[in-house]
């Protein structure tokens, strides 16, 4: 990994929320415009790293931090840091649809209009590109100022990714996105990630190991220790880390469906 440009650098990156360590000195590349998926059993803290790549975690309570998390070589724990930015920079994109009550255009819109003024010629021009890039455009070009939240779920769920490309991220993360989506659904935005892949950096979380496999170049294995603290166990390409035999370090119940196929290999 470490011949490619790394999008994200972490760096002996400990954290806490409030005086309880969550995370303990993880250290990882994360390389530009490849996916990587985390794994590990409930309550290690992949939610919590997640958040800590563009400091979402600190919105819902006090958090304290060693180490360092670089995006593009700035460290993003830095007080001069501009939160808006760095949040349109590094996206996250919600299990539950976050729409807002307003039109399917102006929701792929809004980012766009939060950084400054444009004329409505090249807002359109950047929403239909957002829709065209989400694989939506063909679906809702005749209904761009219809309520979006008419949509079905999984057009909603396909909305808030094109929101979310509207402003050019570099990073998309992504915690089990694929919760609750049906089959449909998922595999639809399965293929939208597959097309953004050569484009975008993805982070995401998830418990489906098949789809772990199919969709990620590499895999990082977090754990806890007895301590209850996480730790990132391994990072290596997916298909190493499949290789390998896990089953004495994994949790299985809490990982289903790694074990049949490792078994199956
Ligand atoms: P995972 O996503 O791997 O299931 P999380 O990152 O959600 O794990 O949680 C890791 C640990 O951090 C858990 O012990 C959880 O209770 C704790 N935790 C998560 N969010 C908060 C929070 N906002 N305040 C305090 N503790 C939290
Ligand atoms: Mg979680």
């Amino acid at each position: 990994m470490s011949k490619i440009i790394p999008a994200i650098r972490v760096k002996n990156f400990s954290f806490y929320y409030h005086t309880q360590k969550i995370l303990e000195d993880v250290s990882i590349d994360i390389p530009q415009n490849k996916i990587l998926a985390i794994i590990g059993p409930s309550g290690c803290g992949k939610s919590t790293f997640l958040k800590s790549l563009n400091r979402m975690s600190e919105l819902e309570t006090e958090i304290k931090i060693e180490g360092q998390v670089e995006f593009f070589g700035q460290n993003i724990y830095e007080r001069r840091i501009n939160l808006n930015r760095l949040r349109r920079q590094v996206s996250t994109i919600y299990p539950t649809p976050n729409l807002f009550p307003m039109s399917i255009y102006d929701n792929v819109a809004y980012g766009v209009k939060l950084i400054g003024w444009r004329p409505k010629t090249e807002l359109d021009e950047v929403v239909e590109l957002a829709l065209k890039a989400a694989d939506m455009w063909e679906e809702v070009k005749n209904r761009l100022y219809k309520p979006a939240l008419e949509l079905s779920c999984g057009q909603q769920q396909r909305l808030c990714i094109a929101r979310a490309l509207a402003v050019k991220p570099q990073v998309l993360l992504m915690d089990e996105l694929f919760v609750g989506l049906d089959p449909i659904t998922s595999g639809k935005i399965e293929e939208l990630i597959q097309c953004l892949r050569s484009e975008l950096t993805i982070v995401f979380v998830s418990h489906n190991m098949q789809q772990v496999y199919r969709l990620s170049d590499f895999t990082a294995l977090f754990h806890y220790n007895e301590n209850h603290v996480g730790q990132l166990l391994e990072v290596a390409s997916t298909t190493k880390v499949f290789a390998r035999n896990l089953d004495s370090r994994i949790h299985e119940g809490n990982i289903p469906g790694l074990q049949k196929i490792l078994n199956s290999r």
